[in-house]
């Protein structure tokens, strides 16, 4: 089938779960009714998502607190307890970050049980999301390795180890999240994507990168402001990601300064198409879908197009996030006639 429908990863958090409309939600249950609540919201948004007709399901993301800290809470070696300030993405902005102080090590499995519910009960397929080595080291401060890539490194032996048990387990794709690869383009090109490359490591299944200038908060609603007209950030980085072994990219396209021409460095790539603004309330038509499909498919060949969100839908309002969904599949479906 053409056009195949998926999400960035993320969708809201119910209000019986934690706060919403937040990126660092608190908690509204404890202990096993959390985990019990947990299943549950993963298990809604895969109903949401297969009534609405996404091909390619997501757990949401509903048993994390936030898409990077959700990984390290499994990781020791890395001091929770004494948070340091830190200015992040190249410094546009601050934030309380934990400590990197003794080798990094899984505690265990990260998301068996996402994966474990998603397979038992999706009629598709199935793909789980995980923050990149890059934006990992980024979000966080070090006392150990004392080297930035020596560090990435061994968060990706750690991804890859949950990666490999993941495809285990049945899920279809996995997808690494770098918002920061348009914040570091040098240091994609000379670690980055070795880095993802490691994270992939012996796995057979769909590989994806998620690349994005963030959710819509003031820091990056500022940040974006000063990019200019055109947002060509993605220009230095996109032939090193095409000459990768990446399957799959994921980048926005609906009301974004990034200009579409710059998908056809990804030659050769699937291209999941942002074609969902997540920094606006206002649900796109499934017409509007459709043409951003349009002007996409003058850059991306016809059986590489996957219609996706521009990012995550985390902090956005349950009905919104559920408007969109719809908007996203019935525009995909008018593409299908529109450009068979
Ligand atoms: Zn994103």
């Amino acid at each position: 089938m053409l056009f195949p429908t998926t999400l960035a990863g993320s969708l809201p958090k119910p209000g019986w779960l934690s706060e919403t409309q937040k990126l660092w939600p608190q908690w509204r249950l404890q202990g096993p009714a959390l985990e019990e609540g947990k299943d549950d919201a993963t298990l809604l948004w895969l109903k949401e998502q297969e009534d609405a007709g996404i091909d390619i399901a997501t757990d949401g993301e509903q048993s994390r607190q936030h898409f990077v800290h959700g990984f390290l809470e499994f990781v020791e070696g890395i001091d929770f307890e004494h948070k340091v300030e830190m200015g992040i993405r190249n410094d546009r902005y601050k934030a309380m970050v934990p400590v990197v102080v003794g080798p990094l090590k899984l505690r265990g499995r990260v998301h068996e049980r996402e994966a474990a519910l998603l397979r038992a009960h999706a009629r598709g397929k199935i793909k789980i999301t995980m923050p990149g080595p890059m934006t990992i080291i980024d979000t966080l401060a070090d006392r150990h390795y004392g080297d930035k890539v020596k560090l990435a490194m061994a968060f990706a032996d750690l991804l890859n180890q949950e990666a490999r048990a993941l495809q285990a387990q049945g899920v279809d794709v996995i997808q690494f999240d770098e918002p920061a690869f348009n914040v570091y383009m040098d240091d994609v090109r000379t670690w980055g994507i070795e880095a993802l490359h490691r994270c992939i490591e012996g796995l057979t299944c769909k590989t994806a990168v998620h690349i994005c200038y963030g959710y819509g908060i003031k820091a990056n609603l500022d940040w974006k402001a000063t990019l200019g007209s055109e947002w060509r950030q993605y220009e230095a980085i996109f032939p090193a990601l095409a000459a990768s072994r990446i399957d799959q990219i994921s980048l926005e396209c609906a009301n974004a300064k990034v200009p579409m021409d710059l998908m056809a460095l990804l030659k050769g790539k699937e291209i999941m198409v942002g074609v969902i603004d997540v920094a606006s309330d206002v649900v796109e038509t499934p017409e509007q879908v459709a043409d951003t499909i349009g002007r996409a498919l003058q850059f991306v060949a016809r059986d590489k197009l996957m219609p996706c969100t521009n990012c995550g839908m985390a902090p956005m309002a349950r009905e919104t996030a559920q408007a969109k969904l719809k908007a996203l599949v019935e525009g995909a479906r008018i593409a299908r006639q529109r450009y068979a």
